[in-house]
């Protein structure tokens, strides 16, 4: 394992669930204004204030950001919340302006994500600075890729890193803009320990309606918060009108999330330690029974090379399948659990009966 991904050193150092808010889009001078009012007069202080300077649009001809001009109103939200800002940032030019207007700290939107040149790029004029930056996941449900925008900036240097998690572009499911996947996140962070995963239900969701639920799915996995767009006016935005909530609704979603203290900080009590402990004790039993399972397996397949028989026969997989799946649904286990643990179970069965043959095919003699 890469040594950075051994320590735990990483994240944005800020204490409890992230909450960042703001809007889609910088506007104009009023609307960001409007905005940290609104929150103030809520009494909802963000863990960081956001707001899209530059975006990334599917199509032109939409609004594509304001540009530099934003940055300068970000002073606006340091005299009001006196928090953190954070934009996203797309190529080396983003960067520089970002810097010279001292943002505290970037993001990567998922469209940048996607292209390792663009984040070498963005990487590389990062080099030298210890500015936080946190990537949110590509377009596509890649973990490789993920991890990889990360490394590029653990290379030149960035210590603070956070991701993202905003959902993934899916062609056929649409009751979501970005379908989340919880086991990306969950991998990320069991595979780079320390990092800290942020949820953005928004792009999620797409829509108002959902950003609760989504939000506290979420905190129930473990994420380490939230960003939630937030615009004064969310029906007249220039950019995602749909999905954002104005500073009283965030105030109403946040209310009614169940935040959940993080595993990790925590000693288990001994209800958890006996809990796992038995649960320690069902993972042997199941690994000895496996074990059990595939020796049979093996007589099954030294009788096939035997009497010349194939391994593959759909009628008996059929029967096996819908048995065993009927069975685990009556005992409350999910149909896509019971087929995916089945198939996984078969294809290895599967595997080992074609190496005995493969043995003892003339044609492998050596084999
Ligand atoms: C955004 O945060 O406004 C944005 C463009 O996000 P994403 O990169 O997740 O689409
Ligand atoms: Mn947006």
């Amino acid at each position: 394992m890469k040594d950075h991904l051994k320590t735990s050193e990483w994240g944005l150092g800020l204490k409890g669930h992230v909450i960042i808010a703001g809007p889609c889009s910088a506007e104009t001078p009023e609307q960001v204004e409007k905005v940290c009012l609104e929150m103030k007069e809520q009494n909802i202080i963000p863990s960081m204030f956001r707001a899209g300077i530059w975006k990334p649009r599917t199509r032109p001809g939409s609004f594509e950001g304001i540009g530099e001009d934003g940055l300068k109103w970000m002073e606006i939200v340091r005299h009001h919340l006196n928090i953190p800002i954070t934009t996203e940032v797309g190529n080396t030019a983003h960067v520089e302006l970002a810097l010279k207007h001292k943002v505290d700290v970037l993001w990567i939107g998922a469209r940048t994500t996607v292209n390792p040149f663009a984040v070498q790029e963005i990487a590389e004029a990062l080099k030298g600075t210890d500015i936080p930056v946190m990537v949110k996941n590509p377009m596509n449900p890649d973990l490789q890729l993920w991890i990889g925008a990360l490394e590029r900036l653990h290379a030149v240097g960035i210590n603070k890193l956070a991701a993202i998690h905003r959902g993934f572009s899916d062609a056929y499911d649409k009751r979501f803009r970005n379908k989340p996947n919880w086991s990306m996140p969950i991998h990320l962070k069991r595979e780079w320990k320390g990092m800290e995963v942020i949820n953005d239900p928004s792009h999620i969701v797409g829509k108002r309606d959902g950003i609760l639920e989504i939000s506290q799915r979420a905190i129930n996995f473990g994420l380490d918060g939230l960003m939630i767009e937030t615009h004064h006016d969310p029906d007249n935005a220039w950019s995602d009108a749909k999905q954002q909530v104005t500073p009283a609704q965030l105030k109403d979603i946040l209310s009614k999330i169940d935040f959940k203290t993080p595993l990790d900080s925590e000693k288990p009590s001994e209800k958890l330690h006996d809990l796992r402990s038995a649960i320690d004790h069902m993972d042997d039993q199941l690994i000895d029974l496996l074990a059990e399972r595939f020796a049979v397996i093996d007589q099954i397949g030294a009788h096939k090379r035997e009497h010349k028989l194939t391994v593959f026969q759909s009628d008996r997989w059929k029967e096996v399948m819908d048995s065993r799946t009927d069975k685990g649904v009556k005992k409350g286990l999910s149909e896509k659990f019971m087929k995916e643990l089945l198939f996984s179970i078969h294809e290895e069965s599967v595997k080992r009966q074609e190496k005995q043959l493969r043995a003892g095919d003339p044609v492998n003699k050596n084999a």
